[in-house]
């Protein structure tokens, strides 16, 4: 216990009972040294990412691939919203912040498998433990870095045309936006993050539907000022505007109706996975119940606990494998394999207090955002507030979780740390 202390894997509380939690580095830890024991990789390099509620470090294989490894943190941002609102902590569920992360990151994997399986450009999904999922690196850009592209009118087809072929295949991403989207320099476009996807049955479906679509408008009315015939850009807002006001045909939104279902549902496909509807049920409390969120202020923001929390640069991403400098390497002389293998089952997570994880899972994170539309930027806020508010009860209509994370002022962003990762 002393080692594990020293190397902030457990940490030691004795305020309400004398008791020992695991701590993020230790679940992180725990999940590298199984990737590790199953032969997937041999080292970490930088960090490549970092949102709300993930982290995106470049890991190489004993091959000596380079893949990305990321790493969910439910939680990250909820506990400025618990520290807030104390009496949260009283009546919400027990489930812990490594719990979630550990279903956001099985979904994930299991939807990128079967997006990828089903012709979706998306990254390899390789495997999975506990909170992190192993991918193929995808070259090029968030599009959001994008500031030019020789044919706009080609992408957006190619970024609407995702939407309605989720859709078809009975599916919602739910932050289709410029974050997720990459962009490689011959403009193939790849689309990443996943965990908050929902069925074409959602009961806001066509909601999310809309508002996935809607940010596609949004982001190439502004960034490209193309919107495709039939809408036209107002000056001043740079919104993408209805050229002949109606707003049921003619604008080309797809409609949700009439495009939704049609092909092979993935959802049998997803449920051989492992992801079970009770975890989607439960990943989705997460975010429904985030959104009683909106209202709390990020004025508490900047506390940082003790916590692993790297310091972290603001950095282009460059993904070509040229750009990989050093890859700390990961050796494994322990003899934790068997139980590092039983954790396969969500189940066998160790009982971790949510207050404390939560507190502990804060931090990491720096950045500003660079977002001009106060209109924007305050729904933003309000759905980065959201991502706070899962582990109690109350929850109201959802937005998109990431939607948040990415965009708002903390938003997902990439970085590069020239430390690595040590472990
Ligand atoms: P979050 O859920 O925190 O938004 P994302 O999956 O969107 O996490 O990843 C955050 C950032 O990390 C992305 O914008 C992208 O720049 C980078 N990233 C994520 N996955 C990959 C990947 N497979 N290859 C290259 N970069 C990636
Ligand atoms: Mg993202």
């Amino acid at each position: 216990m002393k080692t594990l202390l020293r190397h902030k894997l457990t940490h030691h509380d004795s305020s309400k009972y004398d008791g020992f939690r695991l701590t993020n580095l230790g679940y992180d830890y725990l999940a590298i040294r199984t990737m590790v024991s199953r032969g997937l990789i041999s080292g970490v390099g930088r960090q490549i990412g970092v949102g709300k509620e993930s982290d995106i470090f470049e890991v190489v294989t004993p091959e000596g691939e380079t893949m990305a490894l990321k790493l969910h943190r439910l939680g990250r941002t909820s506990f400025r919203a618990v520290k807030s609102k104390r009496d949260y902590l009283k009546h919400r569920n027990s489930y812990s912040w490594l719990y979630l992360s550990r279903l956001a990151a099985l979904k994930e994997y299991a939807f990128m498998k079967a997006l990828g399986e089903h012709g979706f450009p998306v990254p390899r999904a390789v495997d999975w433990n506990r909170h992190c999922v192993l991918m193929t690196l995808v070259k090029g850009f968030p599009m959001v870095q994008v500031k030019q592209l020789s044919d706009p009118p080609k992408a957006f087809d190619t970024v609407l045309g995702l939407i309605t072929r989720l859709a078809q295949h009975g599916l919602i991403h739910c932050d289709f936006n410029e974050f997720n989207l990459m962009v490689d320099d011959d403009e193939n476009i790849t689309m990443i993050d996943f965990p908050q996807m929902v069925s074409i049955t959602h009961r806001n479906a066509e909601m999310y539907f809309d508002r996935d679509v809607e940010c596609i408008f949004k982001f190439f009315g502004k960034r490209f000022n193309y919107s495709p015939p039939g809408i036209k850009i107002s000056k001043g807002t740079s919104e993408a505007e209805n050229l002949d006001g109606d707003d049921e045909e003619g604008d080309g939104r797809p409609d949700f109706e009439a495009v939704a279902g049609g092909e092979e549902s993935l959802d049998k496909v997803l449920e051989a996975s492992g992801f079970t509807r009770k975890d989607q049920e439960v990943l989705e409390q997460f975010i429904e119940k985030a959104e009683g969120e909106e209202e709390l202020s990020e004025e508490e923001e900047d506390s940082e606990e003790e916590d692993d929390s790297e310091q972290l640069q603001t950095e282009t991403t460059d993904n070509s494998p040229d750009a990989v400098e050093s890859f700390t390497k990961l050796t494994i002389d322990g003899n934790l394999d068997d139980e590092i293998d039983s954790t396969r089952d969500p189940q066998s997570l160790p009982a971790v207090s949510e207050e404390k994880t939560a507190t502990e899972a804060d931090g990491g994170e720096s950045g500003s955002g660079e977002e001009e539309d106060p209109k924007l930027q305050k729904r933003l806020e309000k759905t980065r507030n959201r991502a706070a508010a899962y582990v109690k009860g109350g929850g109201r209509s959802r937005n998109s979780r990431n939607a948040s994370k990415d965009k708002g002022g903390r938003r997902s962003k990439n970085v590069s740390s020239s430390s690595g990762y040590e472990i």
